[in-house]
């Protein structure tokens, strides 16, 4: 990267420290819709890592793990530059949402456009203001829908790039997830910047053990780049190369009777669905030897509900 790095108009020299907001949309109010961007930059020149959270404006662990980071220094890099984004969909954050006012996810909607509606429009602004000077990037997550995630970091195993940097992440599991189309990850991959996804805790909800994962896999990448030196013992990573969702065989209360985390064998019992009313158990068994990497929090379940996401090889 240059000396100087240019953000919407805005310089931001070697050594400095710039936070600033971009302005995105207005609401009917005329309420603006501001990007909040903090860039870090070291004294001396090397990689530009981007850190994103709250795409999703209800995915509060993300925008944690960044504040954290923002509030002990620790994202100032010795060499290089680190661009914090902790809330990208304003919007969703202000209303715990998802996505934004037309139910549209920013995350389908890349590269988005000028014209556009707020989630393209946010896309947009990621991609000609930001994306340009990045050269990759963190991108935090967690489950949705009352569904928590085991600290896991997901990328494309054959993008030797992105593996690269979800190795060096460190987080507990490391999963294997193709390109899905229109999301921020496919569009930086067509840019070739690689940005790797993070996924932890679940939606509206802090998770000490999902934060603090993030905030020491966010350290060891930059100590990967070179941008940091870090003196700690290396993590233990399980990689997987495929997933599958246990869905409800039927309606009623779900039990887990296993944890986030857990391996488990074949046949081996996951949980149950009862009937409220009394009656018959209908227990959820492993189809196969794996990891719970994902697991249903809310007990009312539907026939056909994912309620415990298994990863194995
Ligand atoms: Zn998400």
């Amino acid at each position: 990267m240059p000396d100087i790095i240019s953000i919407n108009g805005l310089d931001v020299k070697l050594g400095e420290h710039k936070s600033f907001t971009m302005n995105v949309a207005k609401l009917p109010t005329h309420t603006n819709i501001d990007l909040s961007v903090q860039v870090f930059r070291a004294k001396k020149d090397g990689p530009v890592l981007l850190l994103t959270g709250g795409l999703h404006g209800d995915e509060t662990n993300g925008i944690e793990i960044i504040r954290r980071m923002i509030e002990s220094k620790s994202l100032q890099p010795e060499i290089g530059t680190v661009i914090a984004i902790p809330i990208v969909n304003v919007y969703g954050f202000i209303f715990n949402e998802r996505g934004v006012p037309d139910g549209k996810d920013i995350n389908r909607s890349f590269p988005g456009a000028k014209d556009g509606s707020l989630a393209r429009l946010l896309a947009y602004t990621l991609m000609q203001s930001i994306l340009p000077v990045v050269d990759c990037g963190i991108d935090f997550h967690t489950g949705g829908a009352s569904r928590a995630n085991f600290p896991q970091v997901r990328c494309t195993f054959n993008q030797p790039d992105a593996k690269i940097l979800a190795k060096a992440f460190g987080a507990p599991v490391m999963l294997h997830s193709a390109l899905i189309k229109n999301s921020f990850r496919m569009a930086a991959h067509k840019k070739g910047k690689p940005i790797i996804v993070y996924e932890a805790g679940e939606t509206l909800r802090f998770d000490e053990f999902a934060i603090s994962e993030g905030i020491e896999g966010t350290m060891r990448v930059m100590a990967h780049l070179g941008m940091k030196t870090l003196d700690q013992e290396k993590p233990t990573t399980k990689m997987f190369k495929k997933s599958m969702w246990v869905r409800a065989k039927k309606s009623g209360l779900f039990n887990a009777t296993t944890s986030l985390g857990d391996m488990v064998l074949p046949k081996q019992e996951l949980g149950y669905i009862s009937e409220p009313f009394g009656g018959r158990k209908a227990r959820m068994l492993s189809s196969q030897k794996g990891t719970i990497i994902g697991l249903n929090n809310n007990p009312i379940v539907h026939k056909g509900d994912a309620i415990i996401h298994l990863a194995y090889n």
